[in-house]
């Protein structure tokens, strides 16, 4: 159900058709394709298509429908668009054919597939929206569910003493690329889900991720009670009584929903324990046909797939028995069991609460178990261990698949010109070749460097454009305004800092010792400058006080202008950033990044990393593509947190700012583009969401496709 464009000329409606599968995302052809009808707008409505067709006026519209040069551009990729269609030439086709009709069902509470869609809060959601383009370009048959947040995440506005408001807009569905999708005999709803004593409608809207159809989950319906239509109103708002509902909702819901469409998945997946209840609604299924309890869970298990995220205990979902019992009602008389068997299959053997732990759930009910990076293996397999009582950790049955970004949606244009012009068209199909990433190293300095001074030129343009909206709607103070980058030098060395204010990623760790910061931002001849910008959620106090803290030094006269931040960190921004900063800052406290991706989608732009060994950066750095902060473990956080602080200044002083700063004859700064050089071929070789869904569809996903045994049965603890 597109918007209606009245202006748009016929032989340019299928504009409207691209729009509506936001594979036009990752196409290059498509992109220049809108950014040709006004690349003004364009920008000014931040690559939203239904907006710019909306916003352009009509002459501008007759013009390109007469111009043959645009037509020719358009119909090329119309040409692309339905060939996208087939995916008979893709690898999962060509190498597995047998299973190309099957379906594999992906669930995952948030998607970060564009920022006009807003039902992601950070990395979890755009790893899942990048999971679903990769299964689209490799053509594998995925289908992702999860939930339609009307209110999104939320928009976050800092006051001018830097505390974080949280506003929550409702965004307007028929604005966006959302089709509701038809209940049967017309009702809006396909499903019903009993939900703390009460019967839930839910429907679904599709949205097209190329090949791949995500169905989200909604409950604002009319027949339902008004405190369920608001059910999933909201992401990760709330308290864990709503949080539990959403989660009993996504995983008993979305497999309703698949099979009220007549899909039958011959893989499950559940990304993180949000969707833990997937595998619960499956196991009831099998016993409401007739199957034994224990066969029902040997089964589920032998299809299934879970991957885990957090490294924290903390962070995994836990709910006490009672409210469990009291969302999902009697569910152990469908099971065929007691209740005690029922809350058995989320007990942590060294909780004697009996909380219900969806990690602990989902471990019992796949197969197929992994965290996402080597050492978050090593963390997972210690922090689940005593599910498996009497077995080393070494042993335990729990992998790792590392976390990859999509190429095509985080290199920038110019930085794929470039490889187009060195590789040769056409290298995009030869990516699993080492030899092309080698060809990296022999990329032009002075093209590499062009490029990216051009980017970065773009981001300062994007700093000034956003300071001029901010100036002419509220903000007047100059004080505030030299904090948001108007005064940043494009010459000045420009670090990047942009992630969730989880007070664990230490967004404040620069500010430790605040004169050898001046010293290093305020040095006369090479000069320092920080972009921040992230999001603290709604509910973490200590992450807000943080992210005033940051704000704060923004607006500090010491600092000389030289420090900004960027307001309402998502996906949009996040390109703009990975693209124009000469360093990507990334300093969790180990090991409590499970991956972390934003790194890799500024290697994929040329530019290096500097961070402490955690996540990927500890099989990703190799000396020659950034910089690491060396684990010195001390006794506190404290004492942790002094440790990479100095560390992080004794390499800015020493390393960073000195490379950066040295320039050959031509101006050229030779080691530092080595760097780039090498920050490129890394991501390129290893980093992106291709190997990673490849290893996920070849371990995991046709075994499971095949009934093929580990020769694991289920934990014993
Ligand atoms: C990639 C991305 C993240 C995840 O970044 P981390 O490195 O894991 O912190 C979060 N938010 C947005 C908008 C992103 O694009």
């Amino acid at each position: 159900m597109p918007p209606v464009f009245p202006f748009l000329p016929q032989r340019l409606t299928g504009l409207v058709e691209i729009a509506g599968n936001l594979n036009w995302t990752w196409n290059r052809e498509a992109r220049r394709l809108f950014a040709a009808i006004d690349q003004q707008l364009w920008t000014r409505y931040r690559h939203d298509p239904y907006q710019l067709l909306t916003q352009v006026g009509p002459e501008r519209l007759a013009q390109c429908a007469a111009d043959p040069a645009f037509l020719a551009q358009y119909d090329a990729v119309m040409r692309w668009s339905q060939s996208e269609s087939s995916p008979a030439q893709t690898w999962f086709v060509q190498r597995f054919r047998e299973h190309s009709r099957e379906t594999i069902a992906y669930f995952c509470a948030e998607f970060g597939v564009h920022h006009t869609v807003p039902i992601y809060s950070g990395g979890l959601g755009v790893l899942a929206g990048d999971h679903c383009k990769t299964a689209s370009d490799l053509g594998v048959p995925l289908v992702g569910v999860g939930i339609l947040y009307r209110r999104g995440y939320f928009d976050q506005e800092v006051r001018a003493d830097g505390w974080q408001e949280d506003t929550d807009m409702p965004f307007d569905v028929a604005r966006t690329v959302l089709e509701p999708v038809e209940g049967t005999a017309g009702a809006p709803h396909l499903v019903v889900v009993r939900t703390a004593g009460r019967d839930v409608f839910v429907r679904a809207w599709r949205l097209r991720v190329g090949r791949v159809t995500l169905y989200l989950l909604d409950t604002n319906l009319e027949p339902n009670h008004p405190d369920d239509r608001l059910l999933l109103s909201r992401l990760y708002a709330g308290g864990p009584a709503l949080r539990l509902k959403q989660e009993w909702l996504l995983g008993v819901g979305g497999v309703r929903v698949l099979r009220a469409l007549g899909i039958a998945p011959a893989a499950w997946h559940a990304n993180e324990g949000h969707a833990s209840f997937m595998f619960v609604e499956r196991v009831r299924e099998r016993v409401a046909a007739g199957v034994a309890f224990a066969d029902a869970v040997r089964e589920v298990r032998a299809a299934s797939t879970f991957t885990t995220h957090t490294p924290v205990p903390a962070g995994h979902d836990t709910f006490p028995a009672d409210d469990l019992v009291a969302c999902t009602g009697p569910v152990w008389d469908e099971l065929g069991v007691d209740r005690e068997t029922f809350l058995r299959i989320g007990r942590h053997p060294s909780d004697s609460s009996g909380a219900f732990h969806m990690t602990a759930a989902a471990i019992r009910l796949s197969r197929r178990v992994n965290a996402v990076s080597r050492v978050h293996g090593v963390v997972t397999r210690k922090l689940w261990a005593s599910l498996w009582p009497g077995r080393r950790e070494v042993d335990l049955p729990v992998t790792h698949v590392t976390n990859g970004v999509h190429l095509a949606t985080w290199m920038s244009n110019s930085i794929m010109r470039l490889l187009d012009a060195h590789l040769g068209q056409g290298w995009g199909n030869r990516v699993d070749d080492p030899a092309l990433w080698d060809d990296v190293l022999q990329l032009d300095a002075q093209k590499l460097w062009d490029v990216h001074c051009w980017q970065k030129g773009r981001l300062l343009v994007h700093m000034r454009e956003q300071a001029r909206i901010a100036f002419t709607n509220h903000t007047r103070e100059a004080a505030r305004l030299a904090g948001t980058g108007v005064l940043l030098d494009p010459e000045a060395l420009t670090l990047c800092f942009a992630r969730r204010f989880a007070t664990y990623k230490r967004a404040n760790l620069l500010f430790h010792d605040v004169e050898r910061l001046l010293r290093i931002v305020g040095n006369p001849s090479h000069p320092v400058q920080v972009i921040f910008a992230g999001k603290a959620h709604p509910a973490d106090g200590p992450g807000k006080q943080m992210l005033q803290e940051v704000y704060q030094a923004t607006r500090d006269p010491r600092f000389e202008g030289r420090l900004a931040f960027l307001e309402d960190y998502d996906m949009h921004l996040a390109h703009v950033l990975v693209q124009g900063a000469d360093v990507w800052l990334n300093v969790p406290r180990v090991p409590m990044e499970a991956s972390g991706t934003s790194g890799m989608k500024a290697a994929l732009n040329g530019v290096p990393q500097l961070s402490t060994v955690d996540g990927w950066w500890e099989e990703g750095f190799n000396g020659h593509n950034g910089w690491a902060i060396a684990p010195l473990p001390g006794e506190s956080a404290a004492e942790d947190d002094a440790a990479a602080a100095d560390q992080l200044y004794e390499l800015l002083e020493t390393s960073v700012v000195p490379m950066f700063y040295a320039r050959d004859a031509a101006g050229l700064p030779q080691r530092w583009i080595q760097m780039m050089r090498h920050a490129l071929r890394a991501a390129g070789l290893r980093f992106t969401s291709r190997r990673m869904l490849m290893e996920y569809v070849t371990d995991f996903y046709v075994p499971s496709m095949r009934g093929e045994a580990t020769g694991e049965e289920a934990p014993t603890g």
